[in-house]
């Protein structure tokens, strides 16, 4: 990954705490759910972040200081978690427009929250990608930007390059469509 990323928990998300449990969904066995993301100290920062995104009035500044200190021109929302609810994918608004010189990805599985908006609000330097639900499955149509996850054919180089993006930077690029990775 070129940048920084954020997570929140993974037992926080609306969709994906449910889709855990079906298989052949692309959050079934979650990796977030488990290994050192059970160890008490990380579940109780998780459970930290996850209360000052939705409530703390001081967490738009904080997040803009933390993304300017990276000195990165990439960031990635949510490599664990996904949006809480309406206020904070409009706060992460605040956090983008607020760092114009960054190039800001939020994946999200959140359909619903999505609806409540028109593309067009995006900040220019955010691209949101709604994730298909199943592995295998087609696109969501709901949205312009989206990602799959495939068992064969990816469009990510990642895994041909030793698992690193190098001079990709398709998921932050709005004139990629839609991109697929390999199901790990
Ligand atoms: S598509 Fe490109 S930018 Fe996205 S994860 Fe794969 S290598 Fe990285």
């Amino acid at each position: 990954m070129p940048g920084y990323a954020y997570n929140l928990p993974a037992t926080r998300c609306n969709v994906g705490s449910k889709l855990v449990n079906i298989p052949d969904t692309v959050c079934f066995d979650c990796y977030a759910m488990k290994n050192r993301y059970r160890f008490p100290n990380v579940k109780e920062a998780l459970e930290r972040r996850y209360h000052a995104a939705k409530n703390n009035p001081g967490w738009i500044y904080g997040m803009v200081y933390l993304i300017q200190a990276t000195k990165h021109k990439e960031f990635r929302w949510h490599d664990a978690g996904d949006l809480i609810d309406l206020q904070h994918l409009l706060r992460i608004f605040e956090v983008c427009k607020l760092t114009p010189d960054v190039k800001h990805w939020l994946p999200t599985r959140e359909s619903q929250i999505l609806s409540n908006i028109d593309p067009r609000m995006v900040p220019d330097n955010l691209i949101i990608r709604l994730s298909a639900t199943m592995q295998n499955g087609p696109a969501p149509k709901s949205w312009p930007w989206t990602s799959t996850v495939v068992k064969a054919g990816a469009s990510c180089p990642a895994a041909k390059q030793d698992n690193e993006c190098k001079d990709c930077r398709a998921c932050w690029d709005k004139k990629v469509k839609n991109v697929s990775y390999g199901k790990h």
